[in-house]
């Protein structure tokens, strides 16, 4: 596998941090670091130490708190770039008011982006693209990053193992997201693993067959 995909799971909704990297140049993208206690933060240095990792690039797929607690660490530590959709940019602005709502301890509020993804953006990694893909609906500016060669795709809260993304919170909307996977996920070779923001990974091949929120909404 010319591309590796690492998961680490973190902080107390158990959220999934996702290193992709190049096994040659072991350049790295580091997609919603999700630390929040010093140990996490340290567990994430480790495993970059243990590989030799270089991370490169720093990216959420939404902003959501349980996905950038560590944003500033990471941007500090490795003195990277943040890149977001600019529709997340008030979700991740109010992240740290939301976290002390929900009675958590503070969080080191993120620092702002860097700089804009958009759809149909490439996001370069060593030889390889992701194509970027807007799925709104579990939040209004959700990307997913799909990477043809190796068959995967980086998905964040849209799309779980026999599940979906919640759209209760603020910018959900149930049709939306329902629209966003049938129309920029399903179309994907059903092979294509989908490495998501929370649980196990999944294939859009499962997911076509076996969603029941997807068959709920085609069948009514
Ligand atoms: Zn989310
Ligand atoms: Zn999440």
């Amino acid at each position: 596998m010319p591309l590796e995909v690492l998961s680490l799971t973190f902080n107390a909704v158990q959220e999934n941090t996702f290193l992709v990297y190049d096994t040659d140049s072991l350049e790295t993208i580091i997609f919603d670091p999700g630390c929040y206690s010093r140990a996490e933060e340290q567990r994430l240095l480790d495993v970059i130490e243990e590989r030799g990792l270089k991370p490169t690039q720093l990216i959420n797929t939404h902003c959501h708190f349980d996905h950038v607690f560590g944003n500033a660490f990471v941007k500090e530590t490795f003195g990277l770039q943040l890149g977001i959709h600019p529709l997340e940019q008030p979700i991740l602005e109010m992240a740290p008011l939301i976290v002390s709502t929900y009675g958590m301890p503070p969080m080191t509020a993120s620092p702002p982006p860097d700089y804009f993804i958009n759809e149909g953006d490439d996001i370069k990694l060593g030889q390889y693209q992701f194509q970027v893909l807007l799925c709104p609906g579990h939040s209004p500016g959700s990307l997913c990053f799909y990477q043809p060669e190796a068959g995967f795709v980086i998905g964040g809260d849209v799309l779980f193992r026999n599940s979906i993304g919640r759209t209760d919170l603020p910018g959900g909307d149930h049709p939306t997201l329902m629209g966003a996977i049938i129309t920029k996920l399903f179309p994907l070779p059903d092979e294509t693993v989908v490495y998501p923001g929370h649980g196990s990974s999944t294939t859009i091949g499962y997911e076509k067959k076996n969603n029941p929120f997807v068959r709920e909404f085609l069948d009514a």
